[in-house]
C-alpha cells in the first residue's frame, strides 16, 4: 500500500504549527534553558509530561548546535518513540475480517469506504458490511461510500442484530471469494460497557462465522481531538482487544502528537491515517513521515 508525499503535507497542521514556533522561539544558540522550554511545548502538543521529557531528553543528547539541527533532532525521536511496533494490515486470512469501532462521528463509516478503495487500488477484492443497524442512516451512509469506491455492500437490517449481519456478510464473502471483509459498527462512547459488549458479541460471532476472526480490530479516533483520545483508546482497549489504531480527520487542525502518547501507552499501533472526506484521503500510517509532518 503506498502513499504520495502529498498526504503527509496535509497532516497535523496544529501540532506543526506549535512544535515550529516553539522551536523558533528558542532562536541559536540553543540554551540549556532550551530543553525545558521544548518539554512544555512537547506537553503543549498532547505528549503527557513522562514522554515529553523522554522525548526533550534524547533531542539534548543528539546535540544539536541550531533550532534546524534541534527540529531534525525532534522528529528523529518522536519516530524512534514509535517505531518498533509492526503497523501492516493483518489481512492475510482468506477471508480476512476487519471490524471498525469508535464514538458516533469519529469517522469510521468514511474510513471502512475509503479502506474498501485503497484496498481495492492493491488489488484485492473487499466487501463492505453495514453492520451500524441501530440507524438506517448508518447503513444508508456505508452504502454510499461502498458506491463510491466501487465495492459491494451486505448491508444488516435496519433496526436488527448487528450480529447477524456480520455471520451473514461473512458467509456471503466466503461464498462470493471475496479476500477482505470490512465491517462498519454503531459508534459507542467507551464508557458504555454494556454497549461495547455488544460489539465484543459481534466479535465473537465474527469468529463463529469465520474461524480466526477478527483478524483486525481497529478504533477509528479523530485527530482534532487529541488527548482526549487517550481516554477513548483505553477504555475500547479494554474491552475489545485492539489490533491497530486509525487516525481519521489528520488534515486541517488536527492534534497528532497525542498519537505519541497512545501508542506508547497502549503499545498499539497507528496503522491507518485519514486526511479528507476524499475516497483516495486515506494511506497506511508511516512513522517517519508523520514524525516529520509535525516538526517541519
Ligand atoms: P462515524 O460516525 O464514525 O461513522 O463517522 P463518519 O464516517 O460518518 O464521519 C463523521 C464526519 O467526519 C463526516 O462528516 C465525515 O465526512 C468526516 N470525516 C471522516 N473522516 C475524515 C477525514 O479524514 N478528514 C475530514 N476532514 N473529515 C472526515
Ligand atoms: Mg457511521
Amino acid at each position: 500500500m503506498g502513499s504520495g508525499p502529498s498526504i503527509w503535507d496535509r497532516v497535523a497542521t496544529r501540532t506543526r504549527t506549535l512544535f515550529t514556533e516553539g522551536l523558533h522561539a528558542a532562536g541559536t544558540p540553543l540554551t540549556p534553558g532550551f530543553y525545558d522550554e521544548l518539554t512544555e511545548t512537547l506537553i503543549a502538543g498532547d505528549l503527557g509530561p513522562t514522554l515529553s521529557g523522554r522525548v526533550a531528553e534524547g533531542v539534548r543528547r543528539r546535540r544539536p548546535n541550531t533550532v534546524e539541527g534541534a527540529q531534525t533532532a525532534l522528529a528523529d525521536e518522536l519516530a524512534a518513540a514509535m517505531s518498533t511496533r509492526p503497523r501492516a494490515l493483518f489481512i492475510d486470512a482468506r477471508p480476512a475480517c476487519v471490524l471498525l469501532y469508535g464514538i458516533n462521528g469519529s469517522g469510521k463509516t468514511t474510513t471502512a469506504g475509503k479502506l474498501a478503495y485503497l484496498l481495492k487500488q492493491d488489488g484485492f477484492n473487499p466487501l463492505l458490511v453495514a453492520a451500524d443497524t441501530y440507524r438506517a442512516a448508518g447503513i444508508e451512509q456505508m452504502q454510499l461510500w461502498a458506491e463510491r469506491a466501487g465495492v459491494p455492500c451486505f448491508a444488516g437490517q435496519p433496526g436488527g442484530d448487528p450480529g447477524a449481519a456480520v455471520f451473514d456478510g461473512l458467509k456471503v464473502a466466503l461464498h462470493r471469494g471475496h479476500d477482505v471483509v470490512l465491517v462498519d459498527t454503531a459508534g459507542r462512547l467507551q464508557t458504555q460497557s454494556n454497549l461495547l459488549g455488544e460489539l465484543a458479541k459481534i466479535a465473537r460471532v465474527a469468529g463463529k462465522a469465520l474461524p480466526g476472526a477478527p483478524h483486525e480490530s481497529l478504533l477509528v479516533l479523530d485527530g482534532n481531538l487529541g488527548q482526549a483520545n487517550l481516554a477513548q483508546a483505553r477504555g475500547f482497549n479494554e474491552a475489545l482487544k485492539i489490533t491497530g489504531l486509525v487516525l481519521a480527520k489528520m488534515d486541517g487542525t488536527a492534534k497528532g502528537g497525542a498519537v505519541v502518547a497512545i501508542e506508547t501507552e497502549l503499545d498499539v499501533p497507528t496503522k491507518i491515517i485519514g486526511v479528507g472526506e476524499g475516497v483516495a484521503d486515506l494511506a497506511p500510517f508511516d512513522v517517519s513521515m508523520f514524525a516529520r509532518s509535525l516538526v517541519q
